[in-house]
C-alpha cells in the first residue's frame, strides 16, 4: 500500500466559543493524508491537524516533510505485513537528515502529518486510535472502558466585559459535565486576575477545581509576587508561568509556592524535557506536565518524552498533555496518563469531543468510530471533506 497524495490548508482559528472576537490571527495546519486502501468505494484518507496554539506550519509540510513521505518507499512507510502504514517508520522518513535542536515550527508541522497518518492506520486497522494504540505501545492488558479524567480549557481574556464573559463560559463548562477548568491569568494586574480566578471558582465549587495559565508571562522579577499572591487559593495547578527555557525562575517559584505547578507546553524534545526535570525544580508527587503530543513531533516524539520522564522518576498521572481535542483523548486513554485538556468551546471546529463522546463528572470515554473519530464531530467533518479538494 502507499500513500497517494497529501494535501495542507491552513486554517483561522478561534480562542472563542464567537469567532468575531478577535484572536490575534492565530491558525493552524489542516493534513489530509490519503491512501490507494479503498473501501466502499472511496479512499481511505487520514486527517490531523497541528493542534492549537502555534500557527500553521503550511510551507514546511508542503515543501520539506509531505514531499518526504510522497518520495519514500512503500518498505519504508509500511508495516511488516505491507498491508497498513506504519507511523514509526513514517516517522524516520520525516526526520531524515534533520538534525537535533532548533525545535521552531518544524516540530509541529511533523506532528500534524503524525496526527494524519494514525487517523488513516486506525481506519484501515478498522480500531479506534486508542485500541491501535494500546496495541502499538505494548499497553493492551487494562480491562474495562478507558475512561478519561478530563477537564474544561479556555477562560482567555474578553476585550469587553470580560469578568462576566468568563463567568458565563465557566457556567457552560459546568453545564456541559466539567467539574474543572484552566483559565488564563498573567496579562492582567494581580487584582483583576484574583477576580477572575474566584469568579471561575464559585461555580466550580471552589477555587481547588481552577487551574491558571500564565502563558509565559510572569519573570524573575514579577514571578515571585503572582505565587504569593496565587498560593492562598489553594489552586488546581499554577502553568506556563514564565519564559518555556527560563527553568531557574520555575525552580525558585517551586521553592515558594506548595500547590502544583504545571509545565513543558512549550518543550518540544526529550532533551528539553530533560533540562526542565534537571534545572526546573518540579517536584514527582504534585507537578503536572502538560508537553503537547502533537507539538512534539507527534506521537513518537512524546513517547520518547515520557519514555525518558518515567526513567527519571516521574509517574504517568503526572501527564496532562495540551490540545484539547479527540487525538490527545486517545492518547491519554491509551497511555493511562493523568487527564486530558478539552477545548469544548474554544478553538473550533477542532476542539473539543464529538456527539457520541459524552462528559459526565469530569470524565470522557473515547469514540469507537476507526480512527481518530473526526467524524463524530459533524462540523468538523464537514469542514474535513473539503481539505482533499484543494
Ligand atoms: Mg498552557
Amino acid at each position: 500500500m502507499r500513500i497517494v497524495d497529501i494535501r495542507e490548508i491552513s486554517v483561522p482559528i478561534s480562542r472563542y466559543a464567537d469567532p468575531t472576537v478577535p484572536s490575534g490571527g492565530l491558525n493552524t495546519s489542516v493534513v489530509a493524508v490519503i491512501t490507494d486502501v479503498v473501501r466502499d468505494a472511496k479512499p481511505i484518507v487520514g486527517y490531523g491537524f497541528a493542534s492549537i496554539g502555534r500557527f500553521a506550519q503550511g510551507g514546511l509540510i508542503r515543501e520539506r516533510f509531505a514531499p518526504r513521505l510522497l518520495a519514500a518507499s512503500d518498505a519504508d512507510l509500511t508495516d511488516q505485513a505491507g498491508t497498513n502504514l506504519d507511523p514509526f517508520r513514517a516517522w524516520k522518513v520525516m526526520m531524515a537528515n534533520e538534525k537535533p535542536g532548533g525545535h521552531g515550527e518544524r516540530c509541529v508541522a511533523v506532528g500534524a502529518l503524525d496526527m494524519a497518518l494514525w487517523d488513516a492506520v486506525g481506519k484501515i486497522a478498522r480500531l479506534p486510535l486508542y485500541r491501535l494504540l494500546m496495541e502499538r505501545t505494548g499497553a493492551t492488558q487494562r480491562d474495562g472502558p478507558c475512561t478519561v479524567s478530563v477537564y474544561a480549557g479556555g477562560g482567555y481574556y474578553y476585550p469587553t466585559d470580560d469578568i462576566a464573559c468568563l463567568s458565563d463560559e465557566v457556567r457552560r463548562f459546568r453545564d456541559l459535565g466539567y467539574g474543572r477548568t484552566k483559565i488564563k491569568i498573567g496579562s492582567a494586574p494581580l487584582a483583576r486576575d484574583l477576580k477572575r480566578i474566584d469568579a471561575a471558582a464559585r461555580l466550580l465549587d471552589g477555587p481547588g477545581n481552577v487551574a491558571v495559565d500564565a502563558i509565559y508571562a510572569y519573570t524573575a522579577a514579577t514571578s515571585p509576587e503572582a505565587a504569593d499572591a496565587l498560593a492562598p487559593r489553594g489552586l488546581w495547578w499554577f502553568e506556563d508561568i514564565c519564559d518555556p527555557l527560563d527553568f531557574e525562575t520555575v525552580a525558585t517559584v517551586a521553592r515558594r509556592y506548595a500547590a502544583p505547578i504545571a509545565a513543558g507546553e512549550a518543550l518540544f524534545s526529550a532533551a528539553e524535557a530533560n533540562l526542565l526535570d534537571r534545572h526546573g525544580g518540579l517536584r514527582r508527587d504534585r507537578d503536572i506536565l502538560v508537553f503537547d503530543p502533537v507539538h512534539c513531533y507527534g506521537l513518537p516524539g512524546y513517547l520518547q518524552i515520557i519514555e525518558l520522564l518515567e526513567k527519571r522518576g516521574w509517574p504517568r498521572g503526572a501527564f496532562w498533555p495540551h490540545g484539547g481535542h479527540l487525538f490527545c483523548l486517545h492518547v491519554v486513554a491509551a497511555l493511562g496518563l493523568g487527564g486530558a485538556e478539552v477545548n469544548p468551546l474554544c478553538f473550533q471546529p477542532f476542539g473539543g469531543y464529538g456527539d457520541g463522546t459524552n462528559v459526565a463528572n469530569g470524565t470522557a470515554i473515547p469514540p469507537e468510530l476507526p480512527g481518530i473519530g473526526f467524524e463524530t464531530k459533524p462540523a468538523l467533518r464537514d469542514f474535513l471533506a473539503t481539505v482533499i479538494d484543494v
